[in-house]
């Protein structure tokens, strides 16, 4: 039976990519319904109940920045907030947020629920309906069918989800959750690359039976942090602390006596898993000679009494977890309320995706999240939003939303997946970005957000703040190139003793925060300077736009250096093998990949500058 209405857009799973996904098309106007297992998890944290952190807390601001969700939930939902790297340059900065998980499921359901446009049903979906390599539908569990122009797969982990703990596995979507098997089977149909991924989580502990006493208590920062751009700190919960706690060598020995028991070093586990977030075992391996590995204990809600021990996350047999996790300071007594687990999962190869998500052998077909290849749910979000959006755009046959490098690390992440591929979970860093210093947590917004209202991602109240505090960032920075101080003026007796060489003439406001000792607040507090803006963002703009005027301009002429060939084009259909000078391993590369552009060749690890100008002078030839 076919559902009495068509959509434009069919969004499958609502976790982090699936939700910005739907909210983004649904927000674009065009008819979007979000299919998914259970109306319950929508938004629901798989692994450690927090958002953000360095080079992940970027994407966040990007997702905001473009009208989205996580920030806004996070801002909702966060118990405490802190800013790391706070003391290094602003490129690094970033803000992360440890979110009740439930309060964060609740403010994204709430966002979805006052979403125009948007239709939410709960089932499985088990099949999709292709016709003539287009995709025109999906059918559920119960056999209903549902029309649509797109549809976007965001289904996570579930694909052929199997989850291990020791040497027992059982099929499941994640702790808790079926797997999805029907669709994978289909999907593997389909002609695809696809392969196995794992990922795993530590076993979650009752708060009640931990001896915080001898842990080191970690409170938020001081002022609040605020993660939405539209957000306020009146908007958080109550805050509270997490704790540091360390493994020991007895907890190393109990790990070592348990891994003819484990799933990863018994080869019972193929799929690779996240370099960067290994589990406790793989750690103790890796790091021989560390006796010691730091974990942060951290509540899971302000209303629970469920703690994540973050950094022991493991697959190991319950027994061996029950000992390791007593071993530790501070959880001698401590009860394992859900075990930890790996699960391994089906993911299809990104290379398979042109850089708006769609996917090149099916068209209307969109992949987004984890089953790309990535891990977290910020690289999910993004990903989910420009999916979402990508096909809103081409029901209204518009130009998808394609991000350059240069211009988001949402950008750097598709390119990334797109162009090499990825053999192990990915996952976003800032040396991941080659334009560092433009990409920044801090001016997402005047990167985005105008490019999210042009397609309608944006919504009136986020465009009027936008503009505002734009228009309030240039008048004051126009005041402080225009006002001049000189060595008579008599805000001079408090500046000088602030700077290492005193005003021995004229210097404008401009010059004076330029001055690596001075800052634009520590100049505004002077009488007769001030005062500083009042929006702490606009201010942080002021300054950063200053100080770093040099640097940013720099990087500017390299991107506009390296843009001139960035986006020629490259035949889909282009025979490498006629191009004489190219060697065979280069030939196979860019067969294999089919870069559509010129930028994603370079791109290619063992594509050459020489093969790219090979390549470029045969283009020229052809005219
Ligand atoms: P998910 O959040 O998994 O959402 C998928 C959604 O699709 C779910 O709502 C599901 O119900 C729905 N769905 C699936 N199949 C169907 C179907 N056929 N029909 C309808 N609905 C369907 N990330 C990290 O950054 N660090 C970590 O250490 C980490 N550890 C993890 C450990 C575990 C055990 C798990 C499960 C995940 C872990 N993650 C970790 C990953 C993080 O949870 C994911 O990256 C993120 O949730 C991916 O978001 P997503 O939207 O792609 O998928």
């Amino acid at each position: 039976m076919f559902y009495q209405q068509d959509f434009d857009v069919i969004v499958v799973g609502g976790g982090h990519a699936g939700t910005e996904a739907a909210l983004a098309a649904a927000r674009m106007g065009v008819k979007t319904l979000l299919l998914t297992h259970n109306i319950e998890t929508l938004g629901q944290m798989s692994c450690n109940p927090a958002i953000g952190g360095i080079g992940k807390g970027h994407l966040v601001k990007e997702i905001d920045a473009l009208g989205g969700a996580m920030a806004l939930a996070t801002d909702k939902a966060g118990i405490q907030f802190r800013t790391l790297n706070s003391s290094k340059g602003p490129a690094v900065r970033a803000t992360r947020a440890q979110a009740d998980r439930s309060l964060y499921r609740l403010a994204i359901r709430s966002i979805l629920e006052h979403q125009e446009n948007l239709t939410i049903f709960q089932q499985s979906c088990d099949d999709l309906i292709v016709e003539n390599d287009r995709v025109t539908g999906v059918v559920t569990q119960m056999g209903l069918k549902f029309k649509a122009k797109t549809v976007v797969l965001t289904v996570g982990t579930f694909l052929g989800g199997t989850i291990h703990i020791g040497l027992q596995n059982y099929k499941g979507g994640r702790a808790g959750d079926p797997p999805s098997i029907a669709l994978a089977e289909r999907l593997r149909a389909l002609p695809f690359r696809v392969d196995r991924l794992k990922t795993g989580t530590p076993a979650r502990l009752d708060s009640r039976t931990l001896n915080y006493d001898a842990m080191q208590e970690q409170p938020g920062d001081t002022p609040l942090p605020v993660v939405s751009f539209m957000g306020k700190v009146e908007d958080h919960p109550r805050q509270i602390s997490c704790y540091i706690t360390h493994t020991n060598e007895k907890t190393h020995d109990i790990i070592r006596s348990g891994l003819d028991r484990s799933p990863m070093y018994t080869g019972v586990i193929e799929g690779i898993g996240p370099r960067y977030c290994p589990s406790i075992e793989d750690k103790i391996n890796r790091f021989a000679d560390k006796n010691s590995h730091q974990i942060f204990v951290e509540p899971e809600g302000l209303n629970s009494i469920e703690i994540y021990p973050n950094g022991i996350s493991t697959s190991l047999p319950f027994d061996v977890q029950f000992d390791l996790v007593r071993s530790i300071k501070g959880f001698e007594n401590a009860h394992i309320i859900r075990p930890g687990y790996a699960i391994e999962y089906d993911f299809f190869d990104p290379r398979d995706l042109k850089q708006s998500l769609e996917t090149k052998f099916i068209q209307g077909l969109f992949f987004a999240g984890q089953i790309n290849g990535t891990t977290g749910y910020e690289e999910a979000g993004a990903q989910g939003l420009l999916a979402g959006a990508n096909a809103a755009l081409q029901v209204q046959e518009k130009d998808s939303l394609i991000l350059r490098r240069d211009e988001a690390y949402a950008g750097v992440l598709i390119d990334d997946l797109a162009t090499m591929g990825t053999k192990e979970p990915y996952r976003m860093f800032t040396s991941r970005a080659e334009y560092r210093l433009l990409l920044r947590e801090d001016n997402a917004d005047v990167r985005l957000t105008a490019k999210g209202r042009e397609i309608g991602l944006v919504d009136d109240d986020r465009w009027a703040a936008f503009n505002q505090k734009m228009e309030a960032i240039e008048q004051e920075k126009q005041r402080l190139k225009s006002t001049w101080i000189h060595p008579n003026h008599p805000a001079v007796e408090t500046l000088n003793p602030l700077l290492k060489n005193p005003v021995s003439r004229e210097h404008s406001l401009e010059d004076l925060i330029r001055r690596p000792e001075m800052t634009y607040q520590k100049l505004m507090k002077i009488e007769g300077l001030g005062p500083a803006l009042v929006n702490p963002q606009a201010a942080e703009q002021v300054e950063i736009q200053i100080k770093y005027a040099g640097y940013i301009e720099r990087q500017k002429d390299e991107i506009a250096k390296s843009l001139r060939h960035e986006n020629t084009l490259l035949p889909m259909d282009f025979d490498y093998s006629t191009i004489s000078g190219l060697s065979n391993e280069v030939v196979a590369k860019l067969t294999e990949t089919r870069p559509e552009t010129i930028g994603k060749a370079t791109r290619i690890s063992g594509i050459t500058p020489a093969a790219i100008s090979l390549l470029l002078v045969h283009l020229k030839k052809q005219g």
